[in-house]
């Protein structure tokens, strides 16, 4: 298997401008890397360059010490998922995997023994010989994932594979697709932009909006220590709040919030570069899960609002508060009276859930 890394990576096109902006990224051997972003930001654009699809305007891909920026992508030994996979309908699934292994000069016996292989391991041995159009979308994505690995690359990109599959579908996909890559150890760089998706599988995510990487971390340490307010906003439900610095005492800092009242927080919890001089500009997030229903006298913390929205899903209770501060979401568990829409409710923004990245310029 191989290492990817990108440098300085760099793509226009005249209609969209730069879509890829001076990326430099470093994939390790055996990783799965997630490529994580909205729609737009440009990481099709980036999976592309790797496979050899698109060429970039400037900058250099290596495959471990080997420069692929301008290899063929017939030379690159990558194998691709796409969300549209593109089989035969006709032709069984044994035909679908193993076609393209004749052109390619491998034998007979070996190209049965590789597809027996490769179906065992994506779980599709007992539909060897259905035909793809009978299959679940489910089972006709899984197909798609043998057909790229029966060449055994040792590269994986995938794009948005799971986007065809309902929600039960993804769910088991996403568990498949971590079984293979911890059996096989292939390096694979999967693209989404669906955050639960990216937490879920991968070793490392680099968090992307318009064409720039914003953040390279575990799915810990870009949920928990967010380095952008972009990155904060993007994983999981966060609310975000402008606020100057009041006064700081060197790990407690007050600060003032976009209606004047006062928010606490602890120095220590902000990304590198935050500064907590008094009337430094910053923001500060508290993630939904972290609000709390107030205790009658509670006032540290404690902003109130009218319920606008309540969304019942089960474990957990989802309400959207109207405040001074805008928007607050709020996501309660365990026992407590359920608000309803109109309700006035007292919220808390913990103290020590609170982290701070910088403001945006
Ligand atoms: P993502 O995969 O993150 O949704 P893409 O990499 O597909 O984003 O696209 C990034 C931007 O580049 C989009 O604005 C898209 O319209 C534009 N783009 C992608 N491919 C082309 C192309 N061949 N010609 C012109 N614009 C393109
Ligand atoms: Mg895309």
């Amino acid at each position: 298997m191989v290492s990817v890394t990108l440098h300085q990576l760099r793509k226009s096109f005249s209609r969209s401008g730069t879509v890829v902006n001076d990326v430099d990224l470093t994939i390790e051997d055996g990783e799965f890397f997630t490529l994580l972003g909205p729609s737009g930001c440009g990481k099709s654009t980036t999976l592309r360059m790797i496979a050899g699809f698109e060429e970039p305007d400037s900058g250099t891909i290596h495959f471990d010490d080997r420069d692929v920026t301008y290899a063929p992508a017939n030379k690159r030994d990558v194998g691709l998922v796409f969300q549209n996979y593109a089989l035969f309908p006709h032709m069984s699934v044994s035909r679908n995997v193993g076609f393209g292994l004749d052109v390619r000069g491998v034998q007979r016996a070996e190209a049965s023994r590789r597809i027996s292989d490769v179906l065992n391991q994506v779980g599709l041995t007992a539909q060897a010989n259905a035909r793809v159009d009978e299959l679940s979308g489910g089972q006709q994505q899984r197909v798609a994932l043998a057909r790229a690995l029966v060449f055994r690359p040792q590269l994986l990109l995938l794009d948005e594979p799971m986007s065809n599959l309902d929600a039960k579908l993804r769910l088991e996909m996403r568990g498949a697709l971590r079984d293979l890559h911890a059996e096989t150890g292939i390096t694979s760089v999967y693209v989404t932009h669906d955050q639960a998706e990216a937490l879920a599988m991968s070793t490392r995510i680099a968090v992307m909006n318009t064409a720039v990487v914003h953040q390279v971390g575990t799915p810990d340490e870009v949920y928990s220590r967010p380095l952008t307010a972009f990155a904060a906003g993007f994983l999981g439900r966060n609310n975000l709040l402008a606020a100057t610095v009041r006064e700081n005492d060197g790990t407690r800092a007050v600060l003032t919030l976009a209606d004047g009242s006062a928010l606490a927080v602890r120095t220590a919890s902000a990304a590198p570069g935050v500064g907590f001089g008094v009337g430094s500009r910053l923001i500060a997030t508290v993630r939904a899960e972290n609000v709390r229903i107030a205790a009658a006298g509670e006032d540290e913390n404690v902003v109130s609002g009218t319920v606008a929205d309540v969304d019942f899903i089960g474990y957990s209770l989802s309400c959207e508060l109207d405040t001074a501060l805008g928007r607050i979401k709020v996501d309660l568990t365990g026992a407590h009276a359920r608000p309803a829409r109109g309700d006035t409710l007292r919220v808390v923004l913990p103290e020590d859930a609170a982290y701070c990245v910088p403001a945006e310029d």
